[in-house]
């Protein structure tokens, strides 16, 4: 069993995107700028945008955090997007979801530029990443396509299942695994799949993307399959200062010894969807996603 390092993968990822900086600031021009919008004072939101703004300032991106109190007026953060998407010093933005109940998230979605749609959530780099043509992934995809090619993992003609079908994770996930470029034969499995079991049983390559922790148990694996864990669930823990750790989709103990490669939780994928996002935004700098 070799584990999949998403940690050291992305440390490496983060060098390279670093070296582009150093190049692209000592050939005059600005650095590449990201802006996050946070909306209210969500625990899990404040740590995932402070962990993109210090991502940003380990590569030499500028950073930019705009905050706007829960009560925000929906038209209120619709015409800052519209700012955000006119500003010529701005490669990228995010909004950061969950949005307050009140804000419509999918009108959000769409009213930003899809060129300067880092997440990768804008129906037009959706529609464009279905067609096979040059977009902005989301993340945690393009984070996980990035792992099965460093570590050099054969996809073509395996077996995928994939548990979940999210907009951000699993839809998309089954999508670059059915292009050519990564070849498997797709399955996507959901609360609705029968004999969910065995499915994954059968599975080459088992990507649990469902959000229950320690659902994928060692009967469910295949011998010498490989299994990317999704999954991060917060559960309470005496052991650590936050009072709470991560734990993945996978029972990890009982699965490792029967897969090629797995990806531990935390350290496996998580780090690969933090370091995607600062792909997507050099690309956007480099103005390489033509639209
Ligand atoms: P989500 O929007 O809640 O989607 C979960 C999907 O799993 C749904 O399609 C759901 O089916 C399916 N599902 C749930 N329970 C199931 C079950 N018992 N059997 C079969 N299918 C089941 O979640 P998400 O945003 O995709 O996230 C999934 C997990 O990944 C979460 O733990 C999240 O925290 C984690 N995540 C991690 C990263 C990272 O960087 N590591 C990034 C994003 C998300 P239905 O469609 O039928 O409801």
């Amino acid at each position: 069993m070799q584990l999949i390092d998403g940690k050291a993968t992305a440390q490496v990822i983060r060098d390279e995107i670093k070296a582009e900086v150093d190049y692209i600031v000592s050939n005059g021009h600005r650095p590449p700028h990201l802006a996050a919008i946070l909306v209210g004072h969500d625990g899990g939101s404040e740590t995932y945008v402070a962990y993109k703004i210090k991502d940003c300032e380990e590569v030499g991106f500028r950073s930019s955090l705009i905050r706007f109190e829960d009560h925000l007026k929906e038209e209120n953060l619709l015409k800052k997007i519209e700012d955000l998407n006119q500003d010529p010093d701005l490669d990228g933005f995010i909004v950061q979801l969950p949005l307050p109940a009140h804000i419509n998230e999918q009108l959000v979605i769409e009213a930003i530029n899809p060129k300067k749609d880092v997440d990768g959530f804008h129906p037009e780099n959706v529609g464009r990443t279905v067609l096979g043509l040059p977009s902005f992934i989301s993340a945690t995809p393009f984070g996980i396509t990035e792992l099965f090619r460093r570590y050099h993992i054969e996809t073509s003609g395996k077996l995928c299942v994939i548990v979940g079908r999210s907009n951000i994770v699993g839809r998309p996930m089954s999508i670059l695994m059915s292009q050519k470029s990564m070849n498997a034969t797709v399955t996507v499995a959901h609360s609705g799949t029968e004999h969910l079991e065995s499915l994954c049983a059968s599975a080459d390559i088992l990507i649990a993307a469902l959000g229950s922790p320690g659902f994928v148990k060692a009967h469910m694996v295949k011998e010498g399959a490989v299994v990317i864990d999704v999954g991060t669930t917060r559960v309470p823990s005496a052991d650590t200062k936050s009072g709470f750790r991560l734990k993945g989709d996978v029972v990890f103990e009982e699965v490792a010894p029967k897969c090629s490669y797995i990806t531990p939780v935390p350290g496996g994928v998580g780090p690969m969807t933090r370091v995607s996002l600062l792909s997507n935004t050099l690309l956007a700098a480099k103005g390489n996603i033509t639209q």
